[in-house]
């Protein structure tokens, strides 16, 4: 029987996984594949962004309830989860902005990361890892750090002079950024919300997004279509309790609009170890003819 092909994401805290590209994971665990989703810090300097879930205690005990809604989102996606074991940066705030706080996961030195994640990747075998571009999608630090990680990480697992220690060599044959906030989207949805009377919960947000003329979408080489896989998108994403309001633009446009303006979910391919042309609609494209072969 031919080997199971394995996807390895790899994100900066829970709820990362939800709210980019979850819909592409799940598609791929639907279709037999082995998806595992790794999250680099515990999420323990995330406030509470959902009213509802605005109570006494919630605070005090978010490490563990992070814990608690990673593991119901794992099991709503399908996908295999581990913790790499570092401490939240948090967002610093504030002119000038305040020094990251001691030993957390943004000034945990790269060698020390990046050697926790391939021993993950050696054990695992994914033949494709996704990550951020090196802007992290957004300016937070654990975001860029999970980026240069995962970069380092994959050059490294594959090496057996690297890490001697963290397990045999693999070396995964893509890896890819994931660019889930584009300008282009975020315009399509706010033209079909128009268009259709509706709302759009994007008008603020467009209005203060200055357009310099660029936009993530012009990097994207592979659009994986999953418009299936919204309503699980969205099931994994309310898993995260505190961090997700129901009521919030996350939920504003409807699965049926979505389906029918925008049905993928956008990646990069930033290194190929296998034969593949660009435009691609799969994040194994050339990865399943070399595993069969
Ligand atoms: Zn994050």
């Amino acid at each position: 029987m031919a080997d199971k092909l394995r996807l390895m994401t790899v994100h900066a805290h829970p709820d990362d996984e939800s709210s980019k590209g979850a819909a592409t994971l799940a598609r791929y665990v639907a279709e037999g594949n082995d998806v595992m989703v790794v999250t680099c810090t515990g999420g323990e300097r995330g406030s509470i962004l959902n009213p509802a879930m605005d109570k006494p205690g919630v605070l005090e005990r978010m490490s563990e309830i992070r814990i608690e809604e990673m593991a119901k989102a794992a099991h709503i996606l399908g996908v295999q989860h581990h913790w790499l074991g570092f401490v939240d940066s948090g967002l610093p705030e504030g002119d000038p902005l305040p020094p990251l706080p001691e030993g957390c996961f943004a000034l945990v030195p790269l060698e020390e990361s990046t050697e926790a994640l391939v021993r993950l990747i050696r054990d695992f075998r994914p033949h494709v890892l996704v990550t951020y571009d090196e802007n992290g999608g957004y300016p937070h630090p654990d975001h860029i750090r999970t980026h240069e990680v995962s970069v380092a990480a994959f050059d490294a697992a594959g090496d057996p002079e690297r890490f001697t220690e963290a397990g045999v060599p693999w070396q995964p044959l893509k890896l890819y950024y994931s660019h889930g906030f584009s300008r282009g989207k975020l315009i399509a949805f706010h033209n079909a919300m128009n268009e259709r009377g509706l709302e759009s919960p994007y008008d603020e947000w467009l209005k203060r997004w200055e357009d310099d003329g660029t936009d993530v979408l012009d990097r994207v080489t592979t659009r994986v279509e999953c418009a299936d896989y919204f309503p699980i998108r969205n099931q994994a994403l309310l898993a995260h309790a505190t961090q997700i309001d129901p009521n919030s633009r996350w939920f504003a446009v409807t699965d049926e609009i979505q389906r029918e303006v925008w049905p993928t979910e956008e990646y990069e391919l930033a290194r190929s170890l296998v034969d593949t042309t660009v435009p691609e609609d799969d994040l194994f494209a050339g990865v399943r003819e070399k595993v069969a072969a």
